[in-house]
C-alpha cells in the first residue's frame, strides 16, 4: 500500500513544488515594474496611547495593488523583492512617502503623530541607509522625531555589531527606534541592552492569548517589566478585543495597536479618522469613534 501511494504522492508534491515555483517567478516579474508603475500603496494603522486616547503613531504598511492580481499582501511579496534586492529601492520609496504624508499630516491637523516604517535587512546592510535618510527627512522637512524606524531581533542578528552601528547613527540622527515582533526572535536580553531602541513591540502572537491562557501573560508581563526597565516605550500589537486592551492597559503598555481600533487603512480614510479624532480625550471614546 504504501510502495503504491508513494510515486502518486511524489508527484503531487512536485506539482505542486512546480506550481509554487511558478507563481513565484510570475510575481517577480511583475514585482519588477510595481514601482515605476505606481502599484505600490500604503495603508496606515493607528497606535493609541493607552493614558491619553489620543492617536499617538501610525505604522505604514506596504500593498502592491496589481491590474492583474489584485492587492497583494507585503508576506507575499516582500521575501521575493528581499531576494533580488528591489526592497532597496521600494524601501526608500516607502520612507519617502510616509514622510511626506507625515508632513501633510502636520501640516492639517493639530497634534503631530510618529509614522513608523519597517526596514528590511537588505536596507539595514545598504551602505548609504543613514545619508538616505537624512537627505529625506531634509527634502520633506518632517522632523525626524516623527519617523519611527522598525527593525526585528532577527534582522538585527544577521549582522549584529554593524547593524548596531547603523541604529546609533539613526538615533543620533534623531529618528526614534523600535525593536518590532519582540519575543519571537533569538537576541539575549544581553544584546536588547546594546540595541539603541526607545520602542519595543511585543508581538502579536503573545497578545493573542494573554487572557486564556496564563503561560502567554506570564511572558507579556515578563517583557513588560524588562522594557519599563529598560525605560523603554511598550507597544502591544495585534490587539483585536477588549479583554486584551484592558490586559496590556493594566500591565503599563503605552502604546495600542490592532484590529481592536483599526486594520490598516489606506491614506484618505485615515486622514479622516486622524481629523475626527482630534478632540477623542481617552481611549473608550476612540474605539466608538472609529466603529461608528
Ligand atoms: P509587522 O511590521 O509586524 O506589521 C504588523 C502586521 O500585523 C501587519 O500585517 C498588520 O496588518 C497586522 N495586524 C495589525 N493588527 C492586527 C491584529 O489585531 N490582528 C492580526 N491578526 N493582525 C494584525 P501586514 O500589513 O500584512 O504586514 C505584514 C508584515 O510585512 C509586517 O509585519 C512587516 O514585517 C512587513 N512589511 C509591511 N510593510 C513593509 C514595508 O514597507 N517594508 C518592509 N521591509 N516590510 C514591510
Ligand atoms: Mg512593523
Ligand atoms: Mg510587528
Ligand atoms: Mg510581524
Amino acid at each position: 500500500e504504501a510502495y503504491r501511494q508513494m510515486p502518486n504522492n511524489y508527484q503531487f508534491y512536485s506539482a505542486n513544488m512546480n506550481s509554487q515555483l511558478q507563481e513565484r517567478l510570475a510575481l517577480e516579474s511583475k514585482l519588477r515594474y510595481a514601482l515605476q508603475r505606481n502599484e505600490l500603496v500604503l495603508y496606515y494603522q493607528p497606535r493609541v496611547d493607552t493614558t491619553t486616547g489620543k492617536i499617538v503613531s501610525v505604522e505604514a504598511l506596504l500593498r502592491w495593488q496589481n491590474p492583474e492580481l489584485g492587492l497583494v499582501s507585503p508576506a507575499k511579496f516582500i521575501p521575493i523583492a528581499e531576494a533580488n534586492g528591489s526592497i532597496v529601492p521600494i524601501g526608500e520609496w516607502v520612507i519617502r512617502t510616509a514622510c511626506t504624508q507625515n508632513r501633510l499630516w502636520q501640516e492639517s491637523l493639530s497634534q503631530s503623530l510618529r509614522v513608523a516604517v519597517n526596514l528590511s535587512a537588505r536596507q539595514l546592510a545598504q551602505l548609504n541607509l543613514v545619508e538616505r535618510i537624512a537627505s529625506i527627512l531634509n527634502e520633506t522637512q518632517l522632523n525626524p522625531a516623527y519617523l519611527e524606524l522598525e527593525v526585528t531581533e532577527s534582522l538585527m542578528m544577521e549582522n549584529l555589531e554593524q547593524s548596531i552601528r547603523v541604529l546609533e547613527e539613526l538615533r543620533e540622527l534623531g529618528v526614534k527606534l523600535a525593536l518590532d515582533d519582540f519575543g519571537t526572535g533569538y537576541s539575549s536580553l544581553n544584546y536588547l541592552r546594546r540595541f539603541p531602541i526607545h520602542t519595543l513591540k511585543i508581538d502579536r502572537s503573545f497578545v493573542r492569548d494573554v487572557v486564556s491562557n496564563s503561560h502567554d501573560g506570564a511572558v507579556t508581563n515578563a517583557i513588560i517589566t524588562l522594557a519599563k526597565s529598560l525605560d523603554l516605550n511598550i507597544t502591544a500589537e495585534g490587539v483585536e478585543t477588549q479583554e486584551q486592551c484592558e490586559y496590556v492597559k493594566a500591565q503599563g503598555c503605552h502604546e495600542i495597536q490592532g484590529y481592536y481600533f483599526s486594520p490598516p487603512i489606506p491614506t484618505l480614510a485615515m486622514t479622516a479618522l486622524l481629523k475626527k479624532s482630534e478632540k477623542v480625550t481617552n481611549y473608550e471614546d476612540i474605539r466608538n469613534l472609529i466603529s461608528s
